[in-house]
């Protein structure tokens, strides 16, 4: 390995959870860190969906950092060019820039044991951190199911979060294949330009009402002249979501109400029996990510709309086949299929003490202690970790709580004193873990009769956190250092001085 350059702190990630992070790390005096991006500037999903309608389901004032708040959102529900526009003004407001490496994917990060450092290769160059924040997000690698045939395809296919906005769809026939949060933002938004559309739903979403309005100027100009009023408005965001939490982690029977509204919601824009059979759901509401839309229904009921309740089983040449054995001839193929979430690709790339990857170590299901640490992997911890989704709220809060339990993990060792790592006990992993699992058994994620990405392939549910926000605040508030082992540097690795030097030799990998 080239000689490279060393930093107290390298993130992986310029989303929500990496810009997070470099804020804290500044606000706690540290400027030792750099931010590795794959791509060419800051926004994460945000940046790269930028599907036609592409918008967030949690208002604007709870979907920002409480650390800077924005007085000025244009719409409750924002779009994604102002969120996107936001993380830009986040990363020139906190003096991010000079940290920022863009191009910089990280293929590997792997631990040194002597030196009690990370080795990490990346697109740039080489270099060494004594901590790595892992921001790489949970839905930012498209999938695209293993379809046979669809080579053969002739026309033109993308994910939605890889949107060709360069390929026209005016006039011709498409195939959107899901009916997830992207796909029913997109069809309306592509609805009335194509020629025909063809939905392939294998299942239906619930799908209730989207409270959006402008905000007018009188309401931001308040917001900016008493930002107490912008606080209180996100208290209340919050609160409301709080309280609702408990039907979904504790009492799914209470959420019969929800599904009559939403029966209610469809009906009003679905007039033919048929269609609603068709688009009604088979299990809880809430089981699946309840969506919001006002427009779905509507485009669903156009004449140039067809709705194949079935999955796409295959593809010969142009034409499209259901599982059902309908088929659609069409010029373009929109995956809307989600993303790798339980088989995050970063996991392949980290290599922990024992010289096993993260995702061998994960191969039965992801865990991780208070949603940040692995066991035999020190002083790594993961932002938007297993168990930390949220299924009704805004991950704002809990990319935050993580944070918070960042800056304490980097104090603990600050304590600590010369050179040292904490690595998190398996038994501790172990006993969070199942303190999860034990809550989880009871929630409507696991108990409405779907499947769902939050669901792993062996069917357990490895991303939602099954609390209250609140909940994991107080789980994150502080490292206990009971939970971890303390390590050292093995007798007969290089001193401080001298890995000082060796980094000083030459800092020639990874530079802006
Ligand atoms: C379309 C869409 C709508 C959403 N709507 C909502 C919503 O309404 N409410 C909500 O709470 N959440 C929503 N989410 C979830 C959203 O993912 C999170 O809220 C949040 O934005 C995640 O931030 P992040 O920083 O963890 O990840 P991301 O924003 O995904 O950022 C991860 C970053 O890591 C980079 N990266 C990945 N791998 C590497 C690597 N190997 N090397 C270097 N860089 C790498 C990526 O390029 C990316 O920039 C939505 C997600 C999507 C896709």
């Amino acid at each position: 390995m080239a000689e490279h350059e060393h930093v107290r702190v390298a993130v992986v990630g310029s989303g929500f959870g990496g810009l997070g992070a470099a804020v804290r790390l500044r606000r706690e005096g540290i400027t030792d860190f750099v931010v590795l991006e794959r791509a060419g500037s800051v926004g994460g999903t945000w940046r790269d969906n930028s599907y036609p309608g592409c918008a967030c389901d949690v208002p604007s004032h709870l979907y920002s950092f409480s650390f800077a708040p924005n007085p000025d959102w244009p719409r409750t529900f924002s779009g994604q060019r102002h969120i996107r526009a936001y993380l830009e003004h986040v990363a020139d407001t906190f003096g991010l820039r000079p940290h920022l490496r863009f191009d910089a994917e990280v293929k590997r990060m792997t631990w040194d044991a002597e030196r009690l450092r990370w080795r990490i290769e990346t697109g740039r160059g080489k270099l060494t951190a004594d901590v790595v924040v892992s921001a790489t997000g949970p839905l930012s690698d498209p999938k695209i199911p293993d379809i046979p045939g669809l080579d053969t395809f002739p026309g033109k296919v993308f994910h939605s979060a890889r949107w060709d906005h360069d390929y026209d769809l005016a006039g011709k026939r498409v195939a959107m294949i899901g009916t997830g949060a992207s796909a029913i933002q997109i069809v309306p938004s592509i609805q009335p330009v194509v020629g025909r559309l063809t939905l392939f739903q294998r299942t239906p979403a619930w799908v209730m009402p989207r409270v959006d309005r402008a905000i007018g100027p009188a309401e931001r100009a308040l917001h900016r002249a008493v930002p107490l009023t912008a606080r209180l408005r996100r208290g209340l965001l919050w609160g409301i979501r709080e309280l609702q939490v408990q039907a979904f982690t504790k009492h799914p029977e209470e959420l019969g109400l929800v599904e009559r509204l939403a029966q209610r919601n469809m009906a009003r824009a679905i007039k033919d029996p048929a269609l609603r059979a068709k688009l009604t759901p088979d299990y809880r509401i809430g089981c699946k990510r309840i969506l919001l839309s006002n427009d779905y229904y509507p485009a669903l009921a156009r004449p140039n709309v067809d709705v194949v309740a079935s999955g796409l089983a295959e593809v010969r040449g142009s034409t499209l086949v259901a599982a059902d054995g309908s088929e659609a001839e069409v010029d373009a193929i929109v995956f809307g299929t989600g993303f790798h979430v339980t088989d995050m690709p970063i996991a392949e790339r980290v290599v922990g003490a024992d010289g096993r990857t993260l995702a061998e170590t994960w191969q039965d299901g992801m865990q991780a202690l208070r949603g940040a640490s692995a066991a035999g992997f020190p002083n790594w911890m993961t932002i938007i970790g297993p168990n930390t989704g949220l299924g009704n709220s805004s991950m704002i809060l809990m990319i935050e709580s993580q944070l918070n339990y960042m800056a304490d993990y980097l104090r603990q060792l600050d304590v600590l004193g010369g050179r040292a790592a904490l690595d998190a006990r398996p038994e501790a992993v172990r006993a969070w873990n199942d303190r999860v699992q034990e809550r989880m058994k009871r929630t409507v994620w696991n108990t409405g009769g779907c499947t769902s990405w939050y669901l792993d392939a062996a069917g357990r549910n490895t991303t939602v956190w099954p609390g209250t926000t609140s909940e994991f605040r107080r789980a994150t508030r502080r490292v206990d250092l009971m939970e971890y082992r303390v390590l050292r540097p093995p007798a007969g690795a290089p001193s401080d001085a001298e890995a000082a030097a060796e980094a000083d030799t030459a800092k020639t990998g990874v530079t802006a």
